[in-house]
């Protein structure tokens, strides 16, 4: 069974908790592919094929060390026997949403991570700026990301689907990182267009919770309701 191993809590991450919860090479041990962010807010991370990318604001795209601190993300090991699919016509990020959702509602109570491959025509990201103790909320952080609009690209979306159940924990829904073929470009993904996209989907039903061990997580409350401005900061452009 395929086992998602997650690093904080998301409402930990929206109240600015953007301390090291483990470190890449402790996130990596058994698994290989999925999303998440670095110590101090610093730039957005893909994990894929073992290797822990950071897109950062400045629009570049670095290889972490296995030192490097990990404060937020999912991560499996992506089983890649999993049938090969096509997905066609993606004029936006609601319509990949739209093309998913038969194969989560059958079972919308567990998680998902799926990896699709392709040219995208259009592919708008964001990335957010390091950020300086003491840290602000991910709303205030969000508030001076960086959106790079990119065409023709080819490369990978990588995708963790959580269960509504999970709010506060982990993100309800879709949510989406890129990181292209060659490596220099990626980020948390706001909008996309592909013709057509080679995906598969593993589905998830053991999940592990790593959580952080700093003081400020102690002190924080984590009982309140910031679905609402999560919505705003993992789906809300600038422009
Ligand atoms: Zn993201």
């Amino acid at each position: 069974m395929t086992r998602m191993i997650q690093a904080s809590t998301l409402n930990a991450l929206m109240l600015g908790n953007f301390d090291r919860t483990t470190s890449v090479r402790s996130f990596l041990t058994d698994a290989d592919t999925g999303i998440g962010t670095y110590t101090g807010l610093d730039g957005e991370a893909i994990f894929e094929n073992g290797v822990a990318y950071r897109a950062t604001a400045d629009g570049n795209v670095t290889v972490m060390s296995p030192e490097d601190g990990v404060a937020f993300g999912t991560v499996i090991k992506f089983d890649l026997t999993a049938p090969v699919e096509k997905l066609e016509n993606i004029t936006s990020i609601e319509t990949l949403k739209e093309k998913l959702a038969p194969y989560v509602e059958k079972n919308p109570n567990i998680f998902y991570m799926i990896k699709a491959t392709g040219v995208f025509e259009t592919m708008h990201v964001r990335s957010c700026y390091a950020c300086q103790k003491p840290y602000p909320t991910l709303s205030e952080a969000a508030s001076h990301q960086k959106e790079f609009h990119y065409q023709n690209v080819s490369g990978s979306v990588i995708a963790v689907y959580c269960p509504p159940y999970v709010e506060g924990i982990n993100l309800p829904g879709w949510h989406f990182h890129f990181l292209s073929q060659d490596k220099t470009t990626g980020g948390h993904i706001l909008d996309l267009q592909a013709a057509s996209l080679s995906w598969q989907l593993n589905p998830i039903a053991d999940w592990e919770l790593i959580l952080p061990e700093n003081p400020e997580f102690a002190s924080l409350d984590l009982c309140e309701d910031l679905s609402a401005k999560t919505a705003a900061v993992e789906g809300g452009s600038k422009n």
